[in-house]
């Protein structure tokens, strides 16, 4: 992958804004658990204000991606996200993941969380679906919905067309994401509280990595997760870290995806 500006690699800092959706998808019966619920709505209240902030400080554009629900119950997060001069994308409706869902009931869902998103944003061209788990229509369902790129698979370093498919992929890996070194829930046997700084170490590692060959880093947080204030101040060393590379492009997904696909399509010319 050629960069433009004479960039070396890309990076993007990501933000998936659950909220509550994760608990009402596995269990409809937490909206009956008001501690339970808790912990999620730290993420509208709290999570992303501070991380909105943290941003702006670094002057860093993120990509937030926002189940249509998120934006149903919290359009308040959304417009401040928005309001930001972030871009919003898709991160399915209920925040359940589409190989748990019938090609009806996906397509409907993913047709109602892009018209609440577009009519927030404008524009609307990038998904990623709850749990990184997509189906075998996802694909041709984002093209069915006039999106250009995924943020799910994580089978390259730097972004690629599926076959067959205009859909470009902005590789994520779990390595990137907070939830499995930060994401301890009561009952669950995933993820645990970790120090910042051993996470600093593997993703400053991994950053090096991947601008050493030449990949675009895409980073995952959760504003539940990495909205605490130790993590805030993580977010905040990491921006200054990949920041301090001045050969690495640091832009959102949408930018990065247009840029591949523009790139891409020349190759094959
Ligand atoms: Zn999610």
């Amino acid at each position: 992958m050629r960069w433009p500006h004479g960039k070396v690699a890309a990076a993007s800092f990501t933000f998936d804004v659950d909220a509550e959706t994760y608990l009402l998808a596995t269990d409809p019966d937490s909206k009956n658990r008001p501690g339970l619920l808790s912990q999620a709505l730290y993420d509208p209240k709290v999570g992303v204000p501070l991380i909105l902030e943290a941003l702006a400080k670094h002057d860093v554009k993120a990509t937030f991606f926002v189940p249509g629900l998120t934006a149903e119950l919290h359009p308040d997060s959304v417009s401040a996200i928005v309001q930001g001069g972030h871009e919003l994308a898709v991160h399915g409706y209920t925040h359940t993941p589409p190989h748990l869902l019938s090609l009806e009931q996906e397509s409907e869902q993913l047709t109602k969380a892009v018209d609440i998103l577009t009519a927030e944003a404008g524009e609307i061209s990038g998904y990623r679906s709850p749990s990184w788990d997509v189906s075998p229509n996802t694909l041709g369902l984002l093209e069915e919905n006039g999106l250009t790129y995924s943020s799910n698979f994580m089978d390259d370093l730097t972004p690629y067309q599926h076959d067959g498919r205009r859909i470009v992929e902005l590789p994520i890996q779990w390595i990137l994401d907070d939830y499995p070194h930060f994401g301890w829930s009561p009952g669950e046997d995933s993820g645990r509280i970790r120090n910042t700084r051993e996470v600093e170490a593997i993703w400053t590692e991994e950053f090096d990595g991947i601008v050493a060959y030449g990949g675009s880093y895409i980073l995952t947080m959760h504003p539940e997760v990495s909205g605490r204030p130790s993590r805030v101040a993580l977010l905040e060393r990491m921006m200054d870290y990949v920041a301090a590379r001045d050969d690495v492009w640091v832009t959102t997904c949408a930018e990065i995806a247009t840029h591949a696909m523009h790139e891409l399509s020349a190759q094959e010319r």
